[in-house]
């Protein structure tokens, strides 16, 4: 999943959630064997509907405009509490389509119904990804109340974000994203900014860079275009993208460097943590805690009440594998009941099998723990395969640019393959 601001990455579990998680001897996940297990993300899609087109978008319901009703997410709430996998406090994300397009109003009672719950104010985190253009001073006051975490889609200069980031009339979006991260820094809101790098920001890193600096944006992820959902190609399929991605991402922390790194940025931050601080976001059993491929680590749910597990992307899409990643109803079932759904134990089986590939075949395995299934679905056509563009450049990359530049510092790249030997956690 790359499509939020994550500023502190989630870390481990601390108990041991997965034992023989990547052996591909997980034994069948039943409510009697789920003390391993514990929510981490509850992203909830309180509407399906996004008031803007954004040309790469992987949501195919985005002009439908129904709203999950206040009985569906009392529901939802119920059967998270009765789960017994709140363990630690975890993050409920408002999240696709765009979310402010629901009313204050809605939020309100929906944020009343949450905290009705005793230890909700304690263990709920929440926070909103947001294209921007609906941000007003009443949002702000609202997100300010209750402490919600933002991320804001902008993808760069106003000619770079609007060649893909349009309203349906097929007008820019721009300056309205820019006013609402106006709004935000007037009403002293903390965000972070997510940005889609495509064919037209790929090879601009100065200007993309001198945007963020000059608009003192600080916090930056890169979502590399991604093809998943309704989105079926990527802009950047050609043949030469990887070395175009290469030498923007390249480029771009060489400026922050020269600068004195100003702007944190998401994949360098990670990549720097996992090679200074080996184990930083490792399991008790020393793999890489990958919150995507823990069963409960990320549960989604629409807007009746639908639930999938994994990746947030794969929510309610149509596959031939395995027919709509929705693995069971908090209506009328509980989270449990995805246990004994066929769809669901065959996703597992392949997410680990996939994983299991991962760490015999790949030397990043120790700092991804086998990344996004969704993108190695979309991508591979399965969950059984290994890399992804995704996980090349938002894992592979950044971890090269890093290491090398930190060996160069250190004056140890004097080899002939300067790159790459990653150090290892400790115990692994
Ligand atoms: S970087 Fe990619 S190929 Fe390597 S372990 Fe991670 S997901 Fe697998």
């Amino acid at each position: 999943m790359t499509t939020t601001l994550e500023a502190n990455p989630v870390t481990a579990p601390s108990r041991n959630v997965s034992e023989g998680h990547v052996t591909g001897t997980i034994p069948k996940l039943t409510p009697q064997n789920s003390e391993r297990l514990s929510m981490g993300l509850l992203v909830i899609q309180p509407s399906p509907f996004c008031n803007i087109n954004c040309d790469y978008c992987y949501l195919p319901n985005r002009t439908d405009t129904r709203r999950m009703d206040f009985g569906v997410l009392e529901k939802v709430m119920d059967k998270v509490w009765e789960s017994g996998l709140v363990l630690n406090p975890f993050s409920i994300l408002w999240h696709a389509g765009e979310p402010l397009a629901v009313p204050i109003k809605w939020y309100e009672q929906a944020f009343e119904i949450i905290n009705r719950y005793p230890r909700a104010k304690e263990f709920v985190i929440h926070s909103v990804q947001t294209n921007g253009t609906l941000v007003s001073d009443k949002w702000c006051n609202f997100l300010n109340e209750h402490n919600v975490e933002v991320g804001l889609s902008i993808d760069g200069p106003q000619h770079i974000h609007d060649h893909h980031r349009k309203t349906r009339k097929g007008e820019g979006t721009w300056e309205k994203a820019m006013r609402g991260m106006e709004c935000l820094r007037k009403n002293n809101v903390p965000f972070g900014v997510v940005s889609v790098i495509s064919d037209v920001s790929v090879d601009h890193p100065d200007e993309m860079y001198e945007f963020y600096r000059d608009n003192n944006i600080t916090g930056i992820g890169f979502n590399i275009e991604e093809v998943e959902g309704a989105n079926e190609s990527s802009s950047l399929d050609a043949a030469n993208s990887s070395d175009r991605i290469f030498a923007f991402l390249k480029q771009f922390y060489l400026r922050n460097k020269a600068d004195g790194f100003p702007l944190n940025v998401r994949e360098f931050q990670n990549a720097e943590r996992n090679i200074l601080e080996p184990g930083w976001c490792h399991r008790p059993d020393g793999d890489y805690y990958n919150q995507e491929a823990d069963p409960y680590g990320m549960v989604n749910v629409d807007c009746f009440g639908n639930f999938s597990m994994f990746s947030p992307e794969l929510l309610g899409q149509p596959t031939e594998k395995y027919g709509t990643f929705n693995f069971g109803s908090l209506i009328t079932g509980s989270l449990f009941d995805a246990t004994v759904s066929d769809a669901f134990q065959q996703v597992l089986a392949d997410i680990e099998a996939g994983n299991k590939k991962c760490s015999e075949q790949c030397e990043f395995y120790q700092y991804c723990g086998g990344a996004s299934p969704s993108n190695k679905y979309y991508e591979n056509g399965t969950f059984d395969s290994v890399e992804t563009h995704q996980c090349i450049s938002t894992i592979q990359m950044p971890m090269k640019i890093v290491l090398e530049d930190l060996e160069n510092d250190l004056g140890i790249n004097d080899r002939e393959s300067p790159i790459i030997e990653l150090p290892r956690p400790e115990g692994v």
